[in-house]
């Protein structure tokens, strides 16, 4: 991973207090009993928005709970934003980020839709890569591990009548996680919900915004009670045509044409599903993002043109699905294993995001924009 950007500028003064250091944690030995999420490093960094004022107040400091009142605004109407990247330890030693400038150009578009103040995306990464470089001893070492980072935005005026807040936190924390898939690259089950549906046009499926989860837990567990791991979205409006999955974008094989449904503002826009989208037509595969119907869907694994489905997201990166079910009846996909085009996705794009050198030769024939685009940090 090559193509460092430097930056003149000191651009957002922080403030460094750290953690004594008889309270400093040991980063987790072996991340494989870790559940995803759970283990935070030793330092969060926090900034404060206030109207008039702007952003001010930029710290690092010890990882702790906040201080909040029961009537700080995020708490009873939900005004936030979140993101979720990660930092990768490259096999020489080097730590990395994946893309990271997309992921604060999408809290911004949130923060757009949920009336929040916007960030200034160089001083905020700037921001991460100072906390990271002080607890680069989570980045976790082993194999397909990661350290996951969380910013997120909230209100926090203390005012229980709905409006605008004036006042809003935002923090970074930082979580060291173990490969998505304990147990390997291995297919998932999912079930299409026809009962509920996520996003409705007009409102919020886009942003990264706390409710849109809030609304989708039950779902989720009634899927989960039934034996599917994830969730399959419909439209809101006809439920026909394919959205997403929990947490991850999806993608059809369909006689050789990978299809993953267009953005129509109900979508979560992915940064993994744009790096497929982009890889794949580098690649010369024929790539599409447009209405794909769950009939379509059904027809293609009916009658074997359908032949790979598989998740995109941060998380996993890529999850292949072996079986799909619909009103009560499940399909299996190809043979139920993980397909080629899968693979082939799953291998670049984390052979990139690790460094790996037969994967950055390859980013490096993509010449300098894609170098810039994945980013580094040091
Ligand atoms: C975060 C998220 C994704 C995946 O986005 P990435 O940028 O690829 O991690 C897809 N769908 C939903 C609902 C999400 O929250």
């Amino acid at each position: 991973v090559t193509g460092v950007q430097t930056c003149a500028l000191p651009i957002l003064e922080v403030k460094l207090n750290k953690a004594s250091p008889e309270l400093l944690k040991t980063p987790p030995a072996s991340m494989s009993d870790v559940v995803f999420g759970t283990k935070f490093s030793d330092h969060m960094f926090c900034m404060e928005w206030e109207d008039g004022k702007g952003w001010h107040n930029a710290e690092i400091k010890p990882y702790g709970p906040l201080l909040m009142e029961p009537s700080a605004m995020v708490l009873h109407y939900a005004q936030m934003a979140f993101e979720g990247l990660k930092a990768y330890r490259t096999d020489s030693g080097e730590n990395v980020l994946f893309r990271p400038r997309e992921n604060f150009k999408r809290m911004n578009r949130t923060a757009q839709r949920m009336c929040l103040p916007e960030l200034d995306v160089e001083e905020v990464l700037d921001a991460l890569k100072q906390l990271l470089r002080l607890d680069s001893a989570w980045v976790p070492h082993e194999s397909g591990t990661t350290l996951y980072i969380r910013p997120t935005i909230v209100a926090t005026e203390e005012a229980i009548g709905l409006k605008v807040s004036s006042k809003y936190l935002f923090f970074i924390i930082l979580s060291p996680v173990g490969p998505y898939y304990s147990q390997g690259f291995n297919p998932v089950k999912i079930m299409v919900s026809d009962k509920y549906v996520r996003a409705v046009p007009g409102g919020v499926g886009y942003a990264k915004t706390g409710g849109n989860y809030a609304a989708s837990i039950l779902a989720e567990k009634e899927a989960k009670e039934l034996g599917y791991t994830q969730v399959l979205w419909l439209d809101a409006v006809e439920r026909r045509y394919i959205e997403e999955v929990g947490a991850m974008n999806i993608f059809f094989v369909i006689n050789d044409e990978i299809v993953t449904p267009q953005l129509t503002g109900s979508i979560l826009p992915g940064i993994t599903r744009m790096s497929v989208l982009e890889l794949g037509k580098h690649w010369g595969l024929k790539v599409s993002a447009r209405r794909i119907s769950i009939d379509e869907v059904l027809t293609g694994l009916k009658d074997g043109s359908l032949t790979e489905v598989f998740g995109a997201g941060t998380a996993a990166v890529i999850s292949p699905v072996g079986a799909l079910s619909y009103k009560e009846e499940e399909y299996q996909v190809g043979n139920g294993e993980t397909g080629p085009v899968a693979s082939r996705f799953y291998e670049q794009l984390t052979g990139i995001q690790y460094g790996k050198e037969a994967e950055r030769s390859e980013e490096r024939r993509v010449g300098k924009e894609c170098r810039s685009r994945w980013s580094p940090y040091h």
